[in-house]
């Protein structure tokens, strides 16, 4: 079994947006910190519209140089230890700015579905510029930001062009549709890699793309009612270690307290008390790729815990992979 440990590298885009050094540099210390003790490597998918726009205005306001800085050095940090370091993009920067205080983020058009085909093709290959910049490595897969990329039929060109052939952002049974945000893979195959051609979640055998999706699981109401209440009793062990808050969702919550919710295999809080369960279920589908997902701001010093547990555990039979060694040559 091979398992890939994604993290989506990204500060939060709700109205409190939070600092760079608690959502993403010293979380990822502490995953580096982990991998290094282990020897074992992890993904990461850098929101790359960021380190742009940090650019674009560190010139006017300096106090975002150390920012800027701080993300540039950690990431070739990453890249020259060995992790993965992929593209997920967030569209939304093109419509947001620095005011001097904060971020002004405007998520408006959050999917970059939103974006005509002109705009599509210039964020596609501005956005995976930066990494190549920052790497000097080959940046070929793609996770969406907030799970959007639906219709594909908009991307598929524009992704062929820039020799983007694998994608990790579908989650089977995942479903969520609101004001700005949206994705369906309600069909989406139970495998655990497939090819695709048009849309993601619809598996064609000669496609050009390669779908990794991400493993999901499903959860009860009682998970969630532990999940939040958890965080009240011991917010030093639970409690997310980024300082902002994520952007809305309606609905969700009630749902997630009152029903099953097919949801991602990740490592944010206390999801990732499932990991082992998550593991076991796959080994028995006989599926050879566990694709968990996390965020470096979403982690909490009792999500590190179980991390390194999990790794430490399965680093002897299991393989931590990255994208890069294990497709790096098809
Ligand atoms: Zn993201």
């Amino acid at each position: 079994m091979n398992i890939y440990i994604t993290l989506d590298y990204e500060i939060f885009f709700g109205e409190i947006h939070g600092t760079v050094e608690k959502c993403i540099i010293y979380p990822t210390s502490e995953l580096i910190r982990i991998a290094e003790k282990h020897n074992v490597r992890f993904c990461f998918f850098v929101d790359c519209g960021f380190i742009l726009k940090l650019d674009e205005f560190r010139k006017q306001f300096p106090q975002l140089e150390n920012d800027y800085k701080k993300i540039t050095v950690q990431v070739k940090y990453l890249s020259n230890s060995g992790h993965d370091i992929q593209l997920h993009i967030h569209p939304h920067w093109e419509d947001s700015y620095y005011n001097g205080e904060h971020w002004i983020i405007d998520v408006k058009r959050y999917k970059l579905t939103d974006f005509s085909e002109n705009e599509i093709e210039s964020i596609v290959m501005n956005y995976k510029k930066v990494l190549t910049d920052l790497t000097g490595k080959t940046i070929f897969t793609y996770r969406a930001g907030g799970w959007c990329l639906q219709p594909f039929s908009k991307l598929k060109k524009i992704f062929k062009q820039n020799n983007i052939t694998v994608d990790s952002s579908v989650f089977r049974k995942g479903f969520y549709t609101s004001e700005h945000y949206s994705y369906d893979f309600r069909n989406a195959p139970d495998k655990d890699i497939y090819k695709f051609e048009d849309e993601p979640e619809i598996e064609n055998p000669t496609g050009y793309f390669t779908e990794l999706p991400i493993s999901s699981i499903r959860n009860s109401p009682l998970f969630f009612w532990k999940l939040f209440l958890l965080g009240r009793k011991n917010p030093y062990l639970h409690k997310p270690l980024g300082d902002g808050r994520a952007i809305s969702a309606p609905g969700q919550r009630k749902k997630m307290l009152t029903q099953y919710t097919d949801c991602t295999v990740s490592i944010d809080g206390y999801n990732a008390s499932l990991l082992e369960k998550a593991l076991k279920k796959l080994k028995r589908k006989k599926f050879e790729n566990m694709v968990v997902i996390g965020h470096p701001k979403s982690l909490s010093r009792y999500s590190l815990q179980e991390l390194e547990k999990f790794v430490e555990k399965n680093k002897t039979n299991y393989n931590f992979a990255t994208y890069s060694k294990m497709f790096k040559n098809k």
